[in-house]
């Protein structure tokens, strides 16, 4: 689950990280109102959950308040990577001499959590990344012993902060430690972390990713998932217990399994061809589920075969082809389906899917190398 910008500033304020003043608004008329408590000087920012918003143009500044309504209106108009500007934080504006990126995630390779900074943090911070790298430090940490004083110290030292900042960048760093410790966090982020014409330190954005799987301890954040600014597949997929993530590939996949799931993507990459989704059914799906789990991978255009890779243990093959068959007579394009069933009622299922233009494939490889060819033969 991600959070909006001012949802993820909210919760780092209460962990004590300074945040400028600002007030989220439905509308122009309100962020009118809420410039002219800020003196009409503003920034009206986009609460879309996608990055690179600056660049996009739905971070401005106004100098008046009637300009702030202008701008609002603008934003409130705009699409930010096909998601629509339905709300924007009004914050007063910050003048700063330097920003920093600073941000805690999961190191899958170490295993551990891992704390980044760095001295040019702002909106180019993936290039920083990429060409950069030495300008990026990294401090893993041990997640029982937290983050120590010395790391925090290291860290400054790495991105060259002034001294006399070091001791809040230590309260910062703690402060956002506690943060994704306590909300089972995946990403904490803030980019950029400025030092203002004041000398202080200040949260000037801030992104949260919470792990889905821990949301049952965190019914304060379910409360505020906005579902509405979500990818609408993945939160329809949710609705019905699959787990959907989009890819950027043509190759629709359904699996049963997370990890059969993985080796499926694997396959299609090992023989040239690119996934459009990941997609588990999980355990004992029955019929309908599989045929909205088709219906959810058609609409995403740019599937162009789709290959149902199920290994039956409680998941029964024949319910699974039953399914397939509800789902082929709504379906509008003829999307080419390669199926393969092994285990529980494999072949009851084989048998309900003879006679119809429906490919089966004796073993995954086979259905792997078949999904390939017509994701190519779709494309010419
Ligand atoms: P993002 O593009 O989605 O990461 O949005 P950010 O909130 O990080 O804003 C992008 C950039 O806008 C920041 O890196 C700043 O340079 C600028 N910006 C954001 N808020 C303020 C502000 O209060 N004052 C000033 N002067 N610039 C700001
Ligand atoms: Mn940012």
């Amino acid at each position: 689950m991600r959070l909006h910008e001012y949802q993820a500033k909210n919760i780092f304020s209460r962990y004590g990280i300074p945040i400028p003043k600002g007030r989220i608004a439905n509308s122009a008329g309100e962020v009118k109102q809420i410039a002219e408590e800020l003196g009409g000087r503003a920034v009206i920012k986009a609460q879309v959950l996608a990055g690179g918003r600056g660049k996009l143009g739905g971070i401005r500044l106004s100098k008046t308040a009637q300009e702030a309504e202008e701008l609002a209106t603008q934003i409130l108009s705009m699409d930010l990577k096909g998601l629509p500007v339905r709300r924007v934080l009004v914050d007063e504006i910050v003048s700063f001499n330097k920003e920093i990126y600073l941000g805690i995630t999961n190191d899958r390779v170490e295993r551990k959590p891992v704390i980044i900074g760095s001295g040019t943090g702002g909106v180019d911070i993936e290039e920083v990344a990429r060409e950069n790298p030495e300008k990026i430090v990294k401090i893993y940490l041990d997640a029982p012993f937290g983050l120590h004083d010395f790391q925090t110290r290291e860290l400054a030292i790495g991105i060259d902060l002034p001294r006399e900042l070091w001791k809040s960048f230590n309260l910062i760093c703690k402060s956002l430690w506690k943060v994704f410790k306590e909300n089972d966090a995946a990403i904490a982020e803030i980019n950029p972390l400025v030092i203002t014409h004041n000398g202080e330190l200040m949260a000037l954005d801030g992104k949260m990713v919470v792990d889905d799987n821990s949301l049952f301890r965190h019914p304060e954040l379910v409360e505020i998932r906005d579902l509405d600014a979500e990818e609408p597949v993945e939160v329809e997929a949710r609705k019905y217990g699959l787990s959907y993530i989009k890819m950027n590939g043509n190759i629709g996949c359904m699996v049963n399994g997370a990890g059969l799931a993985m080796a499926t993507l694997d396959l299609i990459k090992a023989n040239g061809g690119e996934p459009s989704n990941f997609l588990d059914i999980g355990g004992g799906a029955n019929a309908d589920k599989v045929s909205t789990a088709i219906r959810i991978i058609c609409a995403d255009p740019s599937v162009k075969v789709i290959l149902v890779n199920i290994f039956g243990g409680i998941t029964r093959c024949d319910e699974v082809a039953k399914g397939i068959i509800a789902a082929t007579k709504v379906m509008k394009d003829n999307v080419p389906l390669i199926i393969r069933l092994a285990g529980t009622n494999a072949e009851q299922g084989m048998q309900i899917l003879e006679n119809t233009s429906l490919h089966t494939a004796q073993n995954l490889e086979d259905a792997a190398k078949m999904a390939v060819k017509f994701s190519r033969r779709a494309k010419k």
